[in-house]
């Protein structure tokens, strides 16, 4: 196993983990914990630094927009996009993903279309585009998932693209069989179509490098507190090309260039789809987090991650009448299973009395999980924090529960 032991020592950087005891929190795929950089960075900042930002003219609002601002360039860098620009700050994945359905879908579906998605996606990645194929009698078609492999299905994948969807979004990672899709060959295949991508980056911003550039996708969604930074902000980049074609969604403060009682123009992107008072301390802190992943470095997290995932797998997959979902190889750094005869609610229940924290359900992806056969489980996911002894508690507790059970 290709554990990093520098990487246990991160874990004091983590007050959670520092000050309150040994919890071991196995669902970062939900959300992740907050490392004292991100913390001290937004309280620095909400103390001595806070202002609302772009309308002031006096200092603090000058800096408060420098920082914002700051933010957005970091985040460019973080995911090699071409310029920050292309960088839309929302609330999260599912903002960025609504926003891609109501504008560039509204402009650009219409009767008679298809959008493209996979079964794999996390409800945030189907229902925008669900809902939009009904407005506006489209078609939504799915890339399958073998049920075996528990992979897409790449010779439909091909064939469903050729038929030049509209649009094809998929996630990077899913979210439930932690399986990696691949990218850039999906990509490839849709821009020698003219078929617009949208890649789901919730699972992978946080846990492995991203590069925009380099995957050759239109759109790319991603949330910050699944990689260390606050709830309640997210990024849309999109080519600014695109960016710049799409109409608003939402109206108000901050994205007008003029108004008149009869009639309206709008700021150019990213400003034209920031209605309101952005989500100011939390860009500041989704920046702090940013460089604490970087200065670890994802391929170093992604490693040490699918390390502990794999390591958990195998584990798992000695114990008998339980069942892994997820791809043989390849896994990213989460394991989903099920206990034969033992519901996902219980069983995660039992691991919460021994301090560790699973999720149990269908992980916001029904329908895959029904084709599946299996509309509840359990599912462990790691990030950097996490450690071997972690994985070895897991794998005993899950023995200990089948036993209790079973009795
Ligand atoms: N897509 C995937 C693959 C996810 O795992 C999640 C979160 N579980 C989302 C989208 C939605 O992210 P958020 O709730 O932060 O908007």
């Amino acid at each position: 196993m290709n554990f990093n032991p520098t990487f246990y020592q991160l874990r004091d950087q983590f007050p959670l983990f520092r000050e309150k005891g040994d919890i071991a929190y196995l669902d970062n795929a939900a959300s992740t914990q907050k490392p004292e950089a991100v913390i001290q960075r937004m309280a620095e900042f909400a103390r001595y630094e806070y202002a609302n930002v772009h309308r002031g003219l006096h200092d603090l609002s000058e800096r408060a927009t420098a920082a914002y601002e700051a933010a957005r360039k970091c985040a460019a860098r973080y995911i090699a996009a071409e310029q920050p620009e292309s960088i839309v700050f929302t609330s999260g994945t599912t903002a960025a993903i609504n926003l891609l359905a109501n504008s560039w879908g509204e402009q650009n579906v219409q009767e008679g279309d298809t959008v493209l998605i996979t079964e794999l996606e996390h409800h945030s990645n189907l229902l925008p585009w669900m809902q939009l194929a009904r407005r506006k009698k489209a078609t939504l078609a799915y890339v399958p998932v073998d049920p075996v492999s528990q992979t897409l299905n790449m010779e439909r994948a091909r064939e469903l693209i050729k038929k030049k969807p509209r649009l094809f979004a998929f996630a990077h990672v899913s979210n439930t069989l932690g399986s990696i899709q691949p990218v850039e060959e999906l990509c490839a295949l849709a821009r020698k179509e003219g078929v617009i991508t949208v890649v789901d980056a919730a699972q992978s911003a946080g846990h492995m490098p991203v590069n925009v550039s380099a995957m050759g996708c239109d759109f790319l969604a991603f949330s910050s507190h699944k990689m260390c930074g606050p709830t309640g902000i997210g990024i849309l980049y999109g080519h600014y090309e695109l960016l710049l074609k799409m109409p608003p969604w939402q109206y108000g403060g901050e994205m007008v260039d003029r108004v008149q009682f009869d009639g309206a123009t709008f700021s150019d992107p990213p400003a034209r789809f920031e209605a309101g008072t952005p989500p100011i301390i939390e860009a500041v802190g989704l920046h702090a987090a940013m460089d604490f992943l970087d200065s670890i470095g994802r391929e170093n997290i992604a490693q040490h991650s699918a390390a502990l995932a794999e390591e958990a797998a195998e584990g798992l997959r000695k114990i008998k009448g339980l069942r892994i979902f997820g791809p043989a190889s390849g896994r990213a750094d989460l394991v989903t299973f099920e206990v034969e005869g033992i519901h996902a609610h219980d069983l995660v229940f039992f691991l919460n009395s021994h301090g560790i924290a699973l999720r149990a359900g269908h992980h916001c992806a029904q329908p895959l999980m029904r084709k599946l056969g299996a509309p509840s489980s359990s599912r462990a996911s790691f990030y950097l924090y996490n450690t071997h002894q972690e994985v070895e508690r897991l794998l005993e507790a899950v023995r200990e529960a089948i036993t209790f059970f079973r009795s």
